[in-house]
C-alpha cells in the first residue's frame, strides 16, 4: 500500500473567512486547502501518492486529454455527523465504479484501496470545510486524466489522479424541478459510454440542457437513442416513479444509464420500507398519461449532488404535463430523509454504508 506523502499549505485561507464561506457556499465554486494525486506510467504503476496544496496544474498544450477527452471522475461527499466527526457514504462503490469507468475509457485501473486512502487523507486533512448546517456536505471530486504529450489517438501511457474537495449546499434552490424532454438529442446509444462517468458524457449533454434553459426548463430527461420513447435519465441523476398502488419504478441499468449509488441505496432502502420497486423501462408517452390519469402520483431525480429532488412539470415538442401537485409527494418526502438520516448519522445504519473517518 501507497503512503501519501504530506506537504501543508502554507497560505490556507484563514479561519474566519472559511466560516464565512461555509455559510453559503454554492455548489462547487469554493475549494479546500489540499489536493491528492496520484500519478501513473507504463513503467512505474501508479506512485507518487501525495497530498499538497492545491494550486494550478502546468501542462503541455499538446495533453491528450485536451484534445481526445480521455477523463472521468467520480462525486461523493463526506458528512459532518452529529458528534462532530465525519464520514463518508459508500466510498467502496465510487471506487468501484472509478475502476469500471477506467476499463471503458482505456485508462489504467487504480487499485479500490487506492482511491478510498486519498479521498479519506484528503478529507481528513481539510476536515474544517466539513460544513454543519442541514443540506450541506464536503463534496469530493476524484478525477483521472491523460497526460502524455502526444496528438496520435490512443491510449495514453501516462495518467494523473486527482481528488479536490468543495464545501457545498443543497444544488437544487426550489421545491422542485421542470424538465424538458429532449427529442433531438441523445446522452448515450449502446455501446457508448453512458454507463461510465466521463466527462465526454456531459459535454456532450450541453447542447440539450441549453435547450432546456431555453425552453424554461431546468434539467433535461433523455429517452433511450434507439426507440426516442424510453425514459432513460436526466443529464447526471437518475429518476424514480411512485405509483398509486405504492410501488416504485425506476429504468433498468441496460448499459446506456449510469449505475448511482443513490439510486441503488434508494432501491434497497424502499425495499426496507415493504415497497415494491421494479427496474423496468417506463415509456414517455405512458409518463404523459399516467400523470394524466393519477396513477402516477409522484416522480423524482436522485444523485448525490441533488439527493432526492421531485419532478413537478415535464414539457417536450408533444408533451406537457404536471405530476401530483407539482411539489414534493409523501413517498419522495419519505425516502429523502431515510436516505439523508442515514448519511447525516442520525439513523441506524444498517447496511453499514458509512466509513466513519473521525
Ligand atoms: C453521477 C451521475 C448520477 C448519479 O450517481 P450517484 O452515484 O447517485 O451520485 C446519475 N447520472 C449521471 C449521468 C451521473 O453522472
Amino acid at each position: 500500500m501507497q503512503t501519501f506523502q504530506f506537504k501543508s499549505n502554507l497560505s490556507p485561507v484563514d479561519a474566519g473567512r472559511r466560516e464565512a464561506l461555509l455559510e453559503a457556499p454554492g455548489f462547487g465554486r469554493v475549494f479546500t486547502d489540499h489536493i491528492a494525486t496520484i500519478q501513473y506510467s507504463e513503467e512505474c504503476g501508479w506512485h507518487n501518492a501525495k497530498i499538497g496544496p492545491r494550486e494550478p496544474f502546468s501542462l503541455d498544450p499538446a495533453t491528450l486529454v485536451f484534445h481526445y477527452a480521455q477523463e472521468i471522475y467520480e462525486g461523493m461527499k463526506a458528512y459532518r455527523m452529529p458528534d462532530g466527526g465525519g464520514a463518508l457514504f459508500r466510498p467502496d462503490a465510487n471506487a468501484r465504479r472509478f475502476r469500471n469507468s477506467a476499463e471503458r475509457l482505456a485508462m489504467p485501473a487504480l487499485p479500490d484501496n487506492l482511491f478510498i486512502e486519498s479521498v479519506r487523507e484528503l478529507v481528513r486533512v481539510d476536515r474544517a470545510w466539513i460544513p454543519s448546517t442541514a443540506g450541506s456536505a464536503l463534496y469530493l471530486r476524484p478525477f483521472m486524466i491523460a497526460t502524455e504529450v502526444v496528438l496520435g489517438v490512443k491510449p495514453s501511457s501516462e495518467y494523473l489522479y486527482c481528488v479536490v474537495a468543495t464545501p457545498v449546499g443543497p444544488y437544487f434552490k426550489g421545491g422542485s424541478v421542470t424538465l424538458w424532454i429532449s427529442e433531438n438529442f441523445s446522452r448515450a446509444a449502446p455501446g457508448g459510454t453512458g454507463e461510465a462517468k466521463c466527462g465526454g458524457n456531459y459535454a456532450a449533454s450541453l447542447a440539450a440542457q441549453a435547450e432546456a434553459i431555453q425552453q424554461g426548463c431546468e434539467q433535461v430527461v433523455f429517452l433511450d437513442a434507439i426507440e426516442r420513447r424510453w425514459v432513460e435519465e436526466l443529464g447526471g441523476m437518475n429518476v424514480f416513479f411512485v405509483f398509486d398502488d405504492g410501488s416504485l419504478q425506476t429504468p433498468p441499468l441496460t448499459g446506456t444509464i449510469l449505475p448511482g449509488i443513490t439510486r441503488a441505496s434508494l432501491i434497497t432502502l424502499a425495499c426496507d420500507m415493504g415497497l415494491t420497486v421494479r427496474e423496468e423501462p417506463y415509456g414517455i408517452d405512458q409518463w404523459e398519461a399516467d400523470a394524466k390519469s393519477g396513477r402516477l402520483l409522484e416522480a423524482f431525480a436522485c444523485g448525490t449532488a441533488a439527493v432526492v429532488t421531485p419532478i413537478g412539470k415535464v414539457k417536450g415538442r408533444r408533451h406537457g404535463f404536471t405530476v401530483g401537485n407539482g411539489g414534493m409527494g409523501p413517498v419522495t418526502a419519505r425516502l429523502k430523509s431515510v436516505l439523508l438520516g442515514i448519511q447525516n448519522g442520525c439513523a441506524p445504519d444498517h447496511h453499514g454504508w458509512l466509513d466513519r473517518l473521525f
